[in-house]
């Protein structure tokens, strides 16, 4: 045997991993198709980057190597470059989404994991409840927010769910949006805090403090001042001596033997196929690829992949719908200055009278000008042309964007499937992407958009605005539930440790195993997961 465990993916969940087994004396290869340039590298174009990727991106995967097809709900389907609209891209890179994400840091409310109970379940929908609960994690959560750094303001949630230590580093600085939201949240009751971020607000674990210069969401850090698994738990996994990490690996399929136990990889090291043999093998490569990965593998015994015996791989692809307002004050109130979101409140998380969960609103991170131009001009207003240069230049420091996810309402028939037609570079059968949340989901965020207007327009704005939600596929950087955990392998992937039904020693950690996503950012519930399921399987090998 040439490792342990192999682990295929070093994102969220598979640097975690990789980390607690290796600290716990386990040999462990790490595979990751993406690059790892240093923090900084990757560039500062407005119009190629992992938040606003009009003609490309930064943070991978390659865009003529890894196409997918995505689908209409009239069944019509069409190719997706990965930085184009439908491919529900996430990023390919060591640190996966968190070398570039916007690090809001949220821990799920009690309610999250038992959705079904608390509200029924939509007919049509997919709603279910995780076969663990809140108190399951909460030592969890505390290692994420240790181990990685989350700057935040412990009790100042008054609705978050109980915590039993304070966040590692204070929370970030207030600034004029925050001053005014705050005005108008006292105005109609609303408890609001400043946000969780994975931010260094101090310096924090070696390194600098963030420096605030904004180029925050979707990009790399350009001061290493953001906290994700490429500059904490990868560079700890490596310095045991214990973990080797591949660069430019990509998975091909994980062997089993005939009894289903897994056995090892083949991956492409540039054109070249190699095979490595484990004890264990853990899939961490996102909801999407995760799900790839398990389907490509089918043999005689699973000819629908490894366990997808019931057809549930791939099933209740969710992410998050966004909805939220805008509002011009005025005044200038953005002072351009990072991380730039500040402020929120999770009032309206649950607790809304006939609506299924909802969801919370915070403001925005610095918003670069093109992104102003692209979301940010309201109703009737040209994109382009002198008076658009003129609204740009007189509102831009005036605008408030207020938003925030809402709990998708999942359906099995949003998915993941194998594309039996097309294949990526090395030959691998792609995905393909089908169906649309559940409609519950539209109420939801039509809920939540009326409250931001409402915040807005109590905060003194003199004109809001905002549009209506739209039913489409989710997924995409919060990309989750295709291989969700539960008690019955007849209606879930894995069990509540991530070991796949029928599988002894494959896992899969990652965004997939969530049954529900929550109405907030997922990564922090990623590394809580993440950290359970790697102790636990460090301790029963
Ligand atoms: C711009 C942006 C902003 C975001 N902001 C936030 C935020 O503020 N808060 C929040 O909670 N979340 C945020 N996210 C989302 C967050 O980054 C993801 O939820 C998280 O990274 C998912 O973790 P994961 O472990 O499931 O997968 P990932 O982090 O995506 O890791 C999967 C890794 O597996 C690799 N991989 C896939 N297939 C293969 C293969 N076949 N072989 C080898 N390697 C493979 C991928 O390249 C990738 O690096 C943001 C994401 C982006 C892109």
């Amino acid at each position: 045997m040439d490792y342990d465990v192999i682990v295929i993916g070093a994102g969220a969940a598979g640097g975690i991993v990789a980390c607690v087994l290796a600290e716990a004396g386990r040999r462990v290869l790490l595979l990751e198709r993406g690059g790892d340039e240093p923090s900084g590298v990757s560039g500062r174009d407005h119009l190629r980057n992992q938040r606003l990727s009009i003609y490309g991106h930064n943070a991978g995967p390659e865009l003529a190597d890894h196409p997918r097809v995505a689908v209409t709900s009239d069944g019509r389907s069409w190719l997706v470059s990965p930085h184009e609209l439908g491919y529900q891209n996430n990023a390919a890179c060591v640190g996966g989404g968190t070398r570039v994400y916007g690090g809001m840091a949220w821990r799920f409310m009690p309610q999250d994991f038992r959705m079904a109970s608390t509200y029924g379940v939509p007919e049509g929908s997919s709603l279910a409840d995780w076969p663990i609960g809140y108190d399951d994690l909460e030592p969890f959560y505390e290692r994420a927010e240790w181990e990685i750094g989350v700057a935040g303001s412990a009790g100042a949630d008054k609705f978050a769910a109980p915590r039993k230590r304070p966040y590692p580093l204070p929370p970030v600085e207030s600034n004029p949006e925050r001053v005014v939201l705050e005005r108008g949240a006292a105005a109609l009751g609303l408890n609001t805090f400043p946000v969780p971020l994975l931010i260094n607000t101090i310096p924090y674990n070696g390194r600098a403090a963030c420096e605030r210069c904004g180029m925050c969401v979707g990009f790399a850090c350009p001061t290493d001042g953001k906290n994700g698994t490429q500059n904490t738990m990868i560079p700890r996994a490596l310095g045991t001596g214990r973990c080797k990490l591949i660069t430019g690996a990509m998975v091909q399929r994980i062997h089993t033997d005939e009894r289903g136990h897994a056995s090892g990889v083949s991956f492409f090291a540039g054109d070249k196929l190699q095979t490595c043999m484990a004890g264990a093998v853990v899939c961490s490569a996102g909801a999407i690829e995760s799900a790839r990965l398990l389907m490509n593998s089918a043999t005689t015994s699973h000819p629908r992949g490894l366990g997808n015996d019931f057809d549930q791989v791939g099933r209740h692809l969710q992410g998050h719908i966004y909805t939220g307002a805008f509002g011009v004050m005025e005044e200038p109130v953005f002072d351009g200055l990072g991380p730039g979101v500040s402020i929120a409140t999770t009032r309206f998380n649950h607790h809304n009278e006939g609506i299924v969960g909802g969801g919370l609103l915070a403001n925005e991170f610095i918003k670069l000008p093109a992104i102003f131009v692209k979301w940010a001009m309201p109703p009737g207003m040209s994109r382009w042309g002198l008076a658009a240069k003129r609204y740009v230049k007189e509102n831009f420091r005036r605008t408030i964007h207020v938003q925030g996810p809402i709990q998708d309402i999942p359906s099995a028939d949003a998915r993941v499937t194998i594309d039996p037609f097309v294949r990526d570079r090395w030959g691998i059968p792609v995905v393909r992407l089908s169906g649309t949340t559940h409609p519950e989901s539209i109420r939801t965020a039509d809920f939540l958009r009326r409250r931001a207007e409402e915040w807005l327009a109590a905060s003194g704005t003199k004109r809001v605005w905002s549009y209506p939600p739209r039913l489409g596929l989710s997924g995409g950087q919060h990309q989750a539930g295709t291989c969700r955990m539960g008690d019955d392998p007849r209606a879930s992937v894995t069990d509540s440790w991530g070991r796949v039904h029928g599988h002894s020693n494959l896992f899969v950690m990652d965004g997939s195993i969530h049954v529900t996503n929550g109405g907030f950012n997922p990564v922090l519930t990623i590394m809580a997961l993440a950290f359970r399921n790697a102790i636990h399987l460090a301790e029963t090998m």
